[in-house]
C-alpha cells in the first residue's frame, strides 16, 4: 500500500497527465494534418472523487465526462460552482432519463426512439436545452449485444427523431471502437455515419471518439471530441457495485 497522496501531490500529478495528453493529441493532429484546436478534450472522471473534478478545473478542463448516473448526479451537485460542462458517455435507462437531464448537459448515448421522447420529456419539464449525440454501434452485429449503439443503417433516422424533439438539440455521433478489432476501419465507418446526417442537419458537427487507446485513430479518422479517462487521471480501481 502507498500512502494516498496531499491534494498538491495529486494536482501536479494531474497536471504532468493533462501535459502528456496534451503532447499526445498535438503529435497525433500534427501527424493527421489536422489543428489541434478543432479537438475538445472530455475528460472521463468515472471512478474518481469530485476533488479531482476541481483539480482537473483548477488546470483548464472545462468537459467532463461520466457513465453512470448515481456517480455523476452527486459528483455533479458537488462541482456546481465550476464552469463545467458535463457529459453522459455511459449507456442510459429510459427510467434515469429525468434524473440525468437535470445535471449533463450533453448526452453521447442516445440509441433508441424511447429513450429520445424520454429525454426531450425530461429536459422539457426542466426548462432545459440538452444537447444529444447519436450511438453508434461499431460492433459486428453478433458482438452488440450489452454495447449500446444503434446499428449504423438506424442512425440517420434517430438523428432525425432528436432533431424534431422540443427540448433537444442534435450535436452529431459517438461511439466506441469494437473490442479486439483495428479501430480505424471501425472510426471511418463512423466519419462516414456522421457524414450522412450532416447533408440533413449541417450543424450536427460533433464527432466524439477516441479514448485513451485509441485517440490516434479516432483524430486520424476526424474525431472531434475525446474522452479520455485512464490517460489522464491513472488507472481506475474496481468499482463496488
Ligand atoms: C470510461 C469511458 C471512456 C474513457 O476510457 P479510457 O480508456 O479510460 O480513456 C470513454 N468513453 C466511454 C463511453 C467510457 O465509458
Amino acid at each position: 500500500m502507498t500512502a494516498p497522496l496531499t491534494p498538491d501531490e495529486r494536482r501536479a500529478e494531474l497536471a504532468d497527465g493533462l501535459a502528456a495528453l496534451r503532447a499526445r493529441i498535438g503529435a497525433a493532429c500534427a501527424a493527421a494534418g489536422r489543428d489541434a484546436a478543432e479537438l475538445t478534450l472530455i475528460a472521463v472522471t468515472k471512478t474518481f472523487p469530485a476533488s479531482d473534478v476541481r483539480l482537473l478545473a483548477g488546470l483548464g478542463v472545462t468537459e467532463v465526462g461520466e457513465n453512470r448516473d448515481q456517480e455523476a448526479r452527486p459528483k455533479a451537485a458537488e462541482c456546481a460552482d465550476l464552469p463545467l460542462t458535463w457529459h453522459f458517455v455511459g449507456r442510459l435507462q429510459t427510467n434515469k432519463a429525468r434524473a440525468v437531464a437535470g445535471y449533463a448537459d450533453v448526452i453521447h448515448s442516445v440509441d433508441r426512439s424511447r429513450l429520445v421522447r424520454a429525454l426531450s420529456d425530461a429536459a422539457a419539464r426542466d426548462g432545459r436545452t440538452l444537447r444529444c449525440l447519436v450511438q453508434v454501434s461499431l460492433d459486428p452485429a453478433e458482438a452488440a449485444e450489452g454495447r449500446g449503439g444503434a446499428a449504423p443503417d438506424a442512425a440517420p433516422g434517430l438523428a432525425d427523431e432528436i432533431a424534431a424533439a422540443d427540448a433537444l438539440e442534435l450535436g452529431g455521433v459517438m461511439a466506441v471502437a469494437p473490442l479486439g478489432a483495428d479501430p480505424r476501419p471501425a472510426f471511418a465507418r463512423l466519419a462516414e455515419v456522421a457524414a450522412d446526417i450532416r447533408r440533413n442537419h449541417p450543424d450536427a458537427r460533433i464527432v466524439s471518439a477516441g479514448m485513451s487507446g485509441d485517440l490516434e485513430q479516432a483524430i486520424a479518422c476526424g474525431a472531434t471530441h475525446l474522452r479520455v479517462g485512464t490517460a489522464l487521471l491513472g488507472g481506475r480501481r474496481a468499482i463496488v457495485r
